[in-house]
């Protein structure tokens, strides 16, 4: 066997359906838009493929360059694709190209998102195999959006010498999101009725299909983003109906826990925030929470511990438990602040509390990453009092600002923070899913702000954790080896 220093290096092709700086809407754009480039930094080679969306600002499309056109099989029509590159700090973005699906004013929430996502994934296949460019080792899939990927590489393109020994990967970052479609798309567009293991794979129910489904049974390897969401996914409180496969396969399922891109996220040098600090000089958070109060019509009050919340106003995110318990946190003087979209009557309650509480509670309805950078940098407390938690980003990103995360022990969230109530921890936990749990919670971390000197000794021990993506690519990297058999 050849040794490392002989070895060429693993051709890693990341497939997502965003990718920071070009789309976002939750954990898996920054995912994407970090992960590749610090498997570069470990060794490896890496290029990431997403849909060139009509919300891809303009500056990045005017450097696009077109690579290649082809016809993407879709049933018994040809579809046209276009492939598109834009090299960024050192990294290869590739777009497809195709405007009836993806030149709208979204990532998702189309009638058609199971057509558009099965185009996505044939057409990363067929790129494969026609630019020569694209050629790789690892094809490295991401949720329900692209799983159809596995499939189709082993039933359509086992024949085709580029995907011949193409290895797949397939990472879930939020099981809830499946992708469940109707099962005329077996002939309509997906071209697989007539392969009944395909059929097999697929199918979740009597008339319908699961895209996620068929990627989990297909691919080489499994991944999930932390070593307790892994263990969790195999039990049916959290697998969504898809347990089954994960116990089942469990001898291929990893947890590996993400990053974060520690250049975007630093409080000392990032220009959005009111002004720059660091673990070693502190000063400046005060004046960043100040201007925040200031911004969002709060009591300008340094005593106040200020608790803040970003992220998508879904019942995942503990959204339920906030509700219950908000009269007693405001009962208590401390103040709160959510920035957030999602569910119609998660957004009427928070305006509810905005309306009710005045200058001691603030609900931003929107997406703003400006402000979120603002109030990672001037909140006290990060509140995530998830149900469930795959890995979370927000937690990482509020300890990098010095904003101690208050979260409930569940995935990623448990393998991130500990409760600094033994000494050594780097947040506040609690376990049960329950509100007054939480408000105990909120209720310990309020009484540690009031005393300052040991609330800076743990602000700084937070900042100092170390989240980047080195240690979790170094993982990635090994698992792509094993993969292949390189071990
Ligand atoms: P999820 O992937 O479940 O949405 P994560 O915590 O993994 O949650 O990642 C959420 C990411 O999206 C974080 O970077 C967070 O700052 C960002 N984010 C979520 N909602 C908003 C919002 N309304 N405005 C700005 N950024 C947001």
């Amino acid at each position: 066997m050849p040794t490392s220093a002989h070895r060429r290096k693993l051709r890693i092709l990341f497939a997502s359906s965003e990718a920071v700086p070009f789309a976002k809407t939750g954990g898996l754009g920054d995912v994407a838009g970090s992960l590749p480039r610090a498997l570069k930094h470990a060794g490896a080679k890496a290029a990431v493929i997403m849909p060139k969306y009509g919300t891809i600002p303009q500056e990045y499309r005017d450097r696009m360059k077109h690579v290649a056109d082809f016809y993407v099989p879709l049933a018994w029509r040809n579809v046209y694709c276009g492939i598109e590159k834009l090299e960024l700090q050192g990294l290869d973005f590739y777009f497809v190209d195709n405007e009836a699906y993806f030149k709208r004013d979204g990532l998702y929430g189309y009638f058609d998102d199971g057509e558009r996502f099965a185009f996505f994934s044939k057409a990363i296949c067929e790129a494969i195999v026609k630019v020569p460019e694209l050629a790789c080792d690892v094809l490295h899939c991401n949720d329900w959006q692209t799983a159809l990927c596995p499939v189709f590489l082993r039933e359509l393109y086992r024949g085709a010498p580029q995907c011949n020994n193409v290895k797949t990967v397939m990472t879930v970052h939020n099981i809830k999101f499946q992708g469940q479609y109707g099962d005329k798309m077996l002939s309509d567009i997906l071209g697989l009725a007539d392969i009944p293991a395909a059929r097999d794979q697929l199918y979740c129910d009597k008339d319908s299909i699961n895209f996620m489904k068929g990627g989990l049974c297909y691919a080489d390897a499994l991944t999930t983003v932390s070593p307790s969401y892994a263990y969790e996914l195999q039990m049916p409180f959290y697998g969504e109906g898809l347990d089954p496969i994960f116990r089942r396969r469990s001898n291929i399922l990893t947890g590996i826990l993400n990053g974060i891109d520690t250049s975007i996220w630093n409080p000392k040098t990032d220009g959005m925030i009111t002004a720059n600090y660091s673990a070693d000089d502190l000063a400046n958070k005060a004046e960043c929470k100040r201007a925040l109060q200031e911004e969002l019509g709060l009591r300008q009050d340094p005593t106040r511990p200020l608790v803040v919340m970003i992220g998508r106003l879904t019942n995942q995110k503990g959204l339920g438990l906030v509700r219950y318990a908000m009269d007693g946190i405001m009962r208590r003087g401390v103040q709160v602040a959510i920035l957030g979209t999602g569910d119609a009557d998660q957004e009427e309650a928070f305006r509810y509390f905005d309306q009710k509480y005045g200058d001691m509670m603030c609900a931003r309805i929107a997406f703003d990453n400006a402000l979120s950078h603002r109030m990672y940098a001037g909140g006290d407390i990060l509140l995530m009092p998830s149900e469930f938690e795959p890995c979370g980003l927000s937690q990482m990103i509020a300890m990098r600002y010095g904003t101690l995360p208050l979260v409930r022990e569940t995935g990623g969230l448990r393998d991130s923070i500990h409760d600094s109530g033994d000494g050594w921890g780097n947040g506040f936990t609690f376990r049960s899913y329950n509100a007054h749990d939480m408000l105990n919670a909120v209720l310990r971390a309020k009484a540690g702000y009031e005393y300052p000197d040991g609330w800076q000794q743990l602000v700084k021990r937070a900042m100092e954790c170390d989240f980047s993506w080195s240690a979790s690519a170094k993982q990635y990297v090994e698992m792509y080896e094993q993969v292949c058999q390189l071990w």
